[in-house]
């Protein structure tokens, strides 16, 4: 089995209009959408986004003849007390891959203008803080997704991050590995946000700690940003001695080697 592309979203997302015949043209042989469930979302006028399963299982059937071998994908964002709901949710519509993202607090998504007014360690200090107890107390998912999303308004340095946070990044990788859960590279963060940087000291940190599950996620919201930055990403798992990317369907983690591009 090759890796495929753990992290994407389709119009089954408040923020993607993209259509599954635009990734599937290049007929991959899986495919995971993995679109947005976010409660009291403050980045969509507090909605709650919930994506439509019997839609995701529609699309699913309408390219049945494909040589693609399709799973079910959702990106979770939480905020602690939202727990419950999400189980619920979870054990009524079954997911293959269940991606675990901090986005907001409540109150405002951390890639909001508001970040902006505020100061930058106080913004910095909720997220790790939120972020410690999601990966201590959540009871679902799979991979915790671009770990530095709360810092992408920011301007801040892997230096600043190891000086503040290595305590509490070692606290959050230490429970991630616990669990078994993946940790990712995201696109996003290498090329939209130029957050290699954080990687750069992320990944080793994550490596001495025992850490061995790595994934790669593009975040595409269209289909040309499928499997982007694939050979960036993989190429700096490389030099970290890096050979394999883990693949999670339910309880199942597969090993295969990083793809050349
Ligand atoms: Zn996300
Ligand atoms: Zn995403």
């Amino acid at each position: 089995m090759n890796y495929y592309d753990q992290h994407l979203h389709t119009f089954l997302s408040f923020d993607s209009e993209e259509r599954f015949e635009n990734y599937l043209v290049q007929q991959p042989a899986t495919f995971v959408a993995t679109d947005h469930f976010d409660l009291k979302n403050p980045a969509h006028a507090f909605q709650d986004d919930i994506p439509d399963y019997e839609e995701l299982l529609r699309q699913q059937q309408k390219f049945i003849s494909q040589p693609t071998t399709f799973l079910k994908g959702i990106e979770i964002g939480v905020v602690p007390g939202q727990e419950s709901k999400i189980y619920d949710y979870l054990a009524t519509y079954p997911y293959d891959l269940q991606l675990v993202s901090i986005h907001q607090n409540g109150q405002f998504d951390y890639m909001d203008d508001i970040v902006l007014t505020k100061d930058k360690y106080t913004i910095m200090d909720e997220y790790f803080q939120q972020m410690e107890r999601v990966t201590e107390d959540f009871k679902a998912g799979h991979i915790l997704t671009h770990f530095e999303y709360g810092l992408r308004r920011l301007d801040v340095t892997s230096h600043e991050v190891a000086t503040r946070y290595e305590e509490q990044l070692t606290r959050i990788f230490k429970n991630i590995i616990a669990k078994n859960w993946g940790l990712e590279l995201n696109a996003k963060s290498f090329a939209k946000y130029q957050n290699a940087q954080l990687y750069e000291y992320a990944v080793p940190l994550y490596q001495n700690l025992g850490g061995k599950l790595f994934t790669l996620g593009s975040d595409a919201h269209i289909a040309s940003d499928f499997r982007n930055q694939f050979s960036q990403m993989g190429a700096m798992l490389k030099k970290f001695g890096v050979t394999e990317l883990a693949l999670f369907q339910n309880k199942e983690i597969k090993l295969v080697p990083i793809p050349e591009s």
